[in-house]
């Protein structure tokens, strides 16, 4: 279709407001176009985060030379005619306002050469002025570079943020785009500095290596038919005939702090959808911990005539015909992939079973009741008979649901079940000394006091103990660190690699000697002394996702976030066996602390059942 301007009637019908916002709304805009061009290779060169210059070159179809002049002019494009296309959008684009935006806030220069033609057209704006216009060779394609971007708009620039943050975006764009995208090859050069690079295989594995590392991408499970669909370039263009959710979501064991890596996508267009992103996390009900949040890349297809992409200017947001079908179909595939590919989790022991479902009521050993019976009994058939892995999960994921909880086993100690709260004017007070009794559930130290019985969970008691000493080291400025034998490469994600260089002195003082390596890798040199025995490459990717939300953070803060991920990373875990001295000599650090009965992030330590209540419960006192 030749470039057109939309007639009014249409202007009218199409959400309008600013596309332009920041040096990454402009790249995002240019990839589009590239994308909707047809290119198999993309190429953005940035220089200072975008705010001097932005270059992104395609080998794409490129603009006939007679309509390059058109394609700056508002609401000029090829890609829409009539009010009844703007129902079933093909394209990326259809406002025909990004470049006319993009030109009268920057100098623009434009080099294309269309396909069919034999020579191609340089054109260049100054601030929404024709500047240049002449006829340049170059292979068939489009290079448009941007340059000085609001430099004449004041009320703009002041918003801009630092080259660093505004760098940070531009990654965001790059890595979701080369997921959305895996058979176009990505290349994303700073200052002069290739900083990540999509092999263009068409497979989608190989670009969740390259923007998460190979240990993540090997930690994530594909979601949808193996197979169908996912080798192939998710073509915009092709309609499908029903609602699939396909794509990669990692396993529990690869969670973040927020929401930021759940990547979402509309017949292959990024969305940003609260409702979406809410599917992929109830898929995850009862296998995380509460805070912690997916790894996905889900990418949805729906029949384009039951979606709108007309909602928003920036088109980030879309809008179902019907959203509870696409919200099911993106929460059951992903609950389905992790089901299958997970290992049932050990079957609860007896003692365990009925700890867990007493708590889970109003007391502490709650009186029988219809729930409890049909709770212990799906745990029961669970244990018993030789279900499949998912079957075993969904169980007992019912089970735990009925009793309240929300986690792994090893979490309930977590939960602020009442028996904790009943006792919480206990928790700031120092532990009189224990007599050690024995372990439960290899996740609890059961001690006696002079006030009645302790149960102790071992991995949050262990993390109180060493966050109160690393403290201490920290605040003589003495946290040991010690150099690894052989220093250590680690690939981080590719729009975390930024971050990462810019807290590597905080890192320093914490005991990390960390250096840049090229790239989003990253050569660790030394780590806490207590972190020798640890997995280095996960331990520097669960920091920088603690580092991540710290946008605005004190430095102290951050500090102490790090060091908790230490100690919490550190700390025993549950389902340990413990001998006798070891439990000893755990509670005895523990009795040294100064508040025992918490751990480093507010959850109890230890459940006390006193004297007087157990005698309530026997009922002793009538
Ligand atoms: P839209 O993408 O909504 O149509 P734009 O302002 O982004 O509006 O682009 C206007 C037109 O310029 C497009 O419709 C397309 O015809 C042409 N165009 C822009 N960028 C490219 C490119 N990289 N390759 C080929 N054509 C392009
Ligand atoms: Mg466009």
């Amino acid at each position: 279709m030749p470039i057109q301007i939309l007639s009014d009637a249409l202007v009218a019908r199409i959400a309008a407001g600013e596309v332009v916002e920041r040096p990454a709304s402009v790249v995002k805009e240019l990839i589009e176009n590239a994308i909707d061009a047809g290119a198999q290779e993309i190429r953005v060169e940035c220089i200072e985060g975008g705010k001097r210059l932005i270059r992104v070159s395609d080998d794409g179809g490129g603009i006939p030379s007679d309509e390059a002049p058109l394609a700056f002019e508002h609401h000029a494009t090829s890609k829409l005619k009539s009010a009844d296309d703007l129902a079933v959008i093909h394209t990326l684009g259809f406002r025909g306002e990004a470049l006319a935006s993009i030109a009268s806030v920057s100098q623009v220069t434009c080099v294309t050469r269309h396909v069919d033609e034999a020579s191609g057209t340089l054109i260049r704006f100054d601030h929404g002025h024709v500047v240049a216009h002449e006829r340049i060779g170059r292979t068939p394609g489009t290079t448009m570079t941007v340059e000085h971007l609001f430099s004449r708009v004041p009320a703009r620039l002041k918003f801009l943020k630092s080259t660093q943050t505004e760098r940070g975006h531009i990654d965001g764009i790059i890595t979701r785009y080369a997921l959305a995208y895996p058979a176009i090859r990505f290349t994303l050069v700073h200052d002069g500095r290739q900083t990540f690079q999509s092999l263009g295989t068409g497979n989608l594995r190989d670009v969740l290596i390259e923007v998460y590392g190979a240990d993540a991408a090997g930690q994530m499970v594909e979601v949808g038919d193996s197979g169908s669909g996912l080798r192939d370039q998710p073509l915009i263009s092709d309609s499908p005939t029903l609602i699939t959710a396909s794509g990669y979501a990692a396993l529990p064991t690869l969670d973040h702090s927020n929401r930021t890596k759940i990547t979402l996508f509309v017949n292959g267009r990024p969305v940003q959808d609260t409702k979406l992103s809410y599917a992929v996390i109830q898929a995850y009900h009862t296998l995380l911990m509460t805070g912690r949040y997916p790894v996905a890349v889900i990418l949805v297809r729906v029949p384009t005539e039951d979606v709108d992409v007309n909602v928003h200017p920036a088109k980030a947001e879309v809008r179902f015909r019907e959203p509870d079908a696409v919200f099911s179909a993106v929460q059951r595939a992903v609950r389905r992939a992790l089901l299958d590919n997970m290992a049932p989790p050990e079957p609860p022991s007896v003692l365990t079973q009925q700890w867990a479902v007493g708590s889970g009521e109003s007391g502490v050993f709650a009186p029988a009741s219809g729930d409890r019976i049909a709770a212990s009994d799906v745990i029961e058939r669970a244990t018993q008979s030789p279900l499949s892995g998912s079957e075993t999960w969904d169980r007992v994921g019912i089970a735990r649901q009925a009793n309240g909880f929300g986690g792994y086993p090893s979490d309930i100690g977590h939960d602020s079940s009442p028996i904790s709260t009943q006792n919480s004017e206990l928790k700031t007070r120092r532990l009189p000394a224990l007599r050690i009794l024995g372990q439960l559930a290899l996740t609890y130290i059961l001690a006696e006091g002079p006030e009645g019985l302790y149960l102790i969970d071992q991995h949050a008691a262990h993390e109180r103990i060493l966050w109160e000493r690393t403290l201490a080291q920290h605040e003589l400025g003495a946290i040991a660190a010690q150099s690894l034998l052989d220093p250590t490469p680690v690939t981080v994600p590719a729009d975390s690699a930024y971050l990462l260089e810019g807290q590597l002195d905080l890192l320093r003082e914490l005991g990390f000697d960390i250096e840049p390596f090229g790239g989003a890798t990253f050569l660790v040199r030394a780590v806490p002394a207590l972190m020798i025995q640890d997995d280095i490459a996960n331990a520097l990717r669960e920091i920088i996702s603690d580092l991540e939300m710290g946008d605005q953070a004190l430095r102290k803060d951050l500090e102490a976030r790090v060091l908790k991920r230490v100690c919490k990373r550190m700390a025993i875990k549950a389902g340990r066996v413990l001998s006798f001295a070891e439990m000893q000599a755990l509670v005895r650090d523990l009795e040294a602390c100064e508040s025992p009965r918490t751990c480093p992030h507010g959850r109890p330590t230890m459940i006390h059942l006193g004297v007087a209540q157990l005698a309530k419960e026997f009922g002793r006192l009538g």
